[in-house]
């Protein structure tokens, strides 16, 4: 699915998602990049991402051309697709999806201090869209443990979702395209 938007300022990614990969920036910058500073937890800001002061917040990546695969890799679906309103952008609602790669099954990443911002209206509506499509939505967090909304369709269990992330991080781990 090709990008229909830009971030336009949000950076709920660079601020909840782990980025565990060690890093090895090329040669021309590697003066300026440290590797070990692209190891961060979920939760923080991440130290690339870059502060304006005079706006007096986080405006984006400043190591975008050689930012880490894990950051390439990141599918948000609010840039990709357009049925998604501006109360869906992650900044907007505290939440952000992605269609975990290798699956038909969503991820709603939860912002650690809105536990409960998935319950509300536009993104209440939004699961309930993915899962009327067939899609399973998990809804999960960096402080609590994932929770799975089930779509009322024949064949889908837990299980079957917990297998199909687990084979679809199997897959991403071992490179596979
Ligand atoms: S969460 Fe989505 S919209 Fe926000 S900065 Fe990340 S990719 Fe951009
Ligand atoms: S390296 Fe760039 S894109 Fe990746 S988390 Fe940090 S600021 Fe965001």
């Amino acid at each position: 699915m090709d990008q229909v938007r830009n971030c336009e300022g949000c950076t709920m990614c660079c601020i909840l998602l782990p980025v565990l990969e060690i890093h090895k920036p090329p040669k021309n910058i590697s003066h300026l990049v440290s590797p070990a500073a692209i190891n961060k937890p979920p939760n923080i800001i991440c130290d690339h991402c870059n502060y304006t002061s005079s706006l007096e917040t986080f405006i984006g990546c400043q190591i975008y051309e050689n930012r880490p695969r894990v950051c390439v890799d990141f599918q948000c679906s609010w840039i990709l697709d357009e049925e998604m309103g501006e109360d869906l952008k992650p900044s907007n609602c505290n939440v952000i999806f992605e269609k975990i790669r290798y699956t038909e099954i969503y991820l709603a990443l939860v912002h650690f201090e809105q536990l409960d911002a998935w319950q509300e209206k536009p993104t209440r509506d939004y699961i309930q869209l993915l899962n009327d499509r067939g899609f399973p939505v998990i809804v999960t967090s960096y402080t609590r443990a994932p929770k799975t909304i089930f779509l009322p369709k024949e064949g889908w269990t837990e299980d079957q979702v917990k297998d199909e992330v687990v084979a679809a991080a199997k897959r991403i781990k071992n490179g596979s395209t």
